[in-house]
């Protein structure tokens, strides 16, 4: 068994070949081209599903692909991504249109849903019952496994903390969803950079404050460099991450009672320094029980996306047969 795990961002398409025990034979990566729309990502995607096909005839072949946004996972359909910038990508049909070009019919979810899957495989071998992962990068994106099974939700959308509400007023912070107070808005690289902007105002001598001086145009990494050097603007930007962070991870703990949650992409590098204030919040909260032995990991695997899906397409095939 050939599974072919494929990562749809805005920048690049991530493409991972996987064998049956899960080691990885193949990696490329192919710049997103906007210019040619939705059809140009499926010449793109396909022409390297069937290359594979041929390199490995004779063994089966399952794809699954990840997409950023809102996806329709029974239909394989694409419904709406603001990331993408083709035109014609609103009700795309990915698993329909990829099926004609290759003879696969591919399995299709958001992308932070697939990356839950590589977690689960890779960093906790199907260890764990009631798993929440989430990805922590310019969005913050979450995937759910409820009773060791991937859950996607009633229309494949579940898991969306990103864009759960920790503060409902009217000067709350806006998402890049449009609305006000998201988790995103606070604790997504976005929201970031905008507290730290807050945040030099009170440390106007800091390193911090020095290095956005220098580079407007500034990094995430910035504020981890500065939190390494023991910068207390920079480190009171992490430990109000770590609480923000903390308030949507304990309200899905308390829905789901989970066992595991584990932190992953670029921002959860910075770990050492919001990982205190996340766990002071999930300390105080009045309901003890879901909280006592829940683990809070960070996983370190940064392909995660694709290997994830791989891995995905890999295990839904075999449990279909
Ligand atoms: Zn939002």
């Amino acid at each position: 068994m050939i599974g072919i795990g494929v990562d749809i961002g805005g920048t690049f398409i991530k493409l991972f070949v996987l064998n049956g025990q899960g080691d990885i034979l193949h990696t490329d990566q192919l710049e997103t081209d906007h210019a040619k729309g939705a059809a140009g990502c499926i010449a793109q995607i396909g022409d390297f599903i069937n290359r594979i096909k041929k390199q490995y005839a004779g063994q089966p072949v399952a794809v699954a692909i990840g997409a950023p946004g809102d996806v329709d996972n029974q239909n394989g359909i694409l419904r709406y991504n603001p990331n993408l910038k083709f035109q014609d990508v609103t009700d795309w049909p990915l698993a329909q249109q990829l099926y004609n070009y290759t003879g696969i019919l591919p399995r299709v979810a958001n992308d932070a849903t697939l990356a839950a899957w590589g977690v689960y495989e890779t960093d906790l071998h199907r260890q764990g019952t009631n798993v929440l992962v989430v990805t922590l990068g310019t969005g913050i994106g979450g995937g759910l496994i409820i009773n060791k099974e991937l859950y996607q939700g009633s229309n494949g959308t579940a898991g969306e903390i990103g864009h759960m509400k920790i503060e409902n007023t009217d000067a709350a912070p806006r998402c890049g969803c449009g609305a006000r107070g998201c988790l995103e808005a606070f604790a997504g690289t976005i929201g970031i950079k905008r507290r730290v902007l807050d945040v030099i105002k009170q440390y106007p001598d800091s390193e911090l404050a020095q290095q956005v001086q220098t580079h407007k145009d500034f990094k995430i990494e910035v504020v981890f460099q500065a939190a390494q050097k023991g910068c207390k603007a920079a480190l009171k930007v992490w430990e109000d991450t770590g609480r923000y962070l903390g308030i949507g991870i304990a309200n899905v703990i308390l829905t789901l009672d989970l066992d595991t949650v584990v932190l992953t992409g670029g921002v959860s590098g910075a770990s050492a320094y919001f990982m205190p204030a996340l766990q002071q919040v999930l300390q105080n909260q009045q309901i003890k029980t879901p909280f006592k032995k829940v683990k809070i990991l960070v996983s370190k695997n940064p392909n995660i996306g694709g290997v994830g899906a791989a891995l995905y397409a890999i295990y839904h095939a075999q449990r279909n047969r």
